[in-house]
């Protein structure tokens, strides 16, 4: 496939924020300040808002296509686990699952082994992951960043067999969207107001595909979306969209503010079309 068929997703990550009764008018608010076409928006709020969110857009036309996303899921189905949530139970409320993102690798200790479970069991639920990767300060600073980013990739996706599709549902409205789409987060840049630079995040993208490459991603990878997330704003989204490696942000803080999400969202949608042209042309 063509680099230009990937789709551009922004997807929000609104971590321990809102409550039942808040979420659902935030969700709304933000799903009309950003309907533009061609870009695929994830929310995800807290498992205990899910409900309430999908509840308030599904009366909202502008939110026709945005997809519901939770935050984490644990590594086994079900059982005796108090607190969690397995994978079965998020089938039919959220179509996407970020899983391995740095602050439960941080907070509670997870490994590649636990994440590339999750992963497995998101996929096998007919869901799609977000899976977070991504280097400390010092491990960049040491000059192992790519290492250490391939191998949280092989670490979480080695012996998985080739993938399959996840259920179709509103996504499939923008076009074709897979199974598993990565975030590239450096650690040192999450929720701390420091970004990485483009570049730097473009080479990563390319060491990203070629792990995928690696544990037998169809395609090399080229068909995975891979996003940028670490203190994105409508600021600063734009030097992330001019590679055409990214594919979209995974955006955390700014993710509760309409006002941010409306420029990060109306910057993605100007790679959304110049993508379109690049496919037209492409077939002409
Ligand atoms: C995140 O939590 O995934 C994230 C990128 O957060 P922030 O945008 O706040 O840095």
């Amino acid at each position: 496939m063509i680099p230009a068929m990937r789709p551009v997703v922004i997807a929000g990550n609104w971590k321990m924020h809102t409550t039942p009764s808040d979420a659902g008018e935030l969700a709304t608010t933000i799903a009309r300040r950003t309907s533009e076409p061609g870009v695929v928006r994830v929310f995800c709020p807290p498992f205990v808002c899910l409900p309430a969110v999908r509840d308030a857009l599904r009366s909202e036309p502008l939110a026709a296509d945005v997809a519901l996303g939770a935050q984490n899921v644990h590594h086994e189905l079900a059982g005796a686990y108090t607190g969690e949530v397995g994978a079965p139970m998020l089938v039919g409320l959220v179509e996407y699952v970020i899983v391995g993102h740095s602050e439960r690798r941080r907070d509670f200790h997870e490994t590649d082994a636990l994440i590339g479970q999750k992963v497995r069991r998101v996929r096998d639920g007919g869901l799609r992951t977000i899976l977070c990767v991504g280097e400390q300060l010092d491990e960049r600073e040491a000059g192992r960043a790519e290492a250490v980013v391939r191998d949280q990739i092989l670490g979480c996706l080695a012996g998985l067999e080739a993938g399959t599709s996840a259920a179709p549902g509103p996504l499939e409205a923008a076009g074709s969207v897979p199974w598993l789409t990565i975030a590239y987060e450096p650690v040192w840049a999450i929720g701390t107001g420091r970004t990485a630079r483009g570049g730097d995040a473009a080479t990563m993208a390319g060491v990203i595909r070629a792990a995928l490459a690696e544990v037998g991603i169809p395609d090399g990878g080229e068909s995975i979306p891979v996003l940028y997330g670490g203190s994105v704003t409508s600021g600063s989204i734009g030097e992330f969209l001019a590679e055409p490696e990214i594919d979209g942000a995974l955006v955390g803080g700014a993710s509760l503010k309409p006002d941010e999400m409306a420029g990060i969202v109306a910057r993605a949608a100007v790679t959304a079309a110049a993508r379109r042209s690049v496919v037209a042309a492409s077939r002409t």
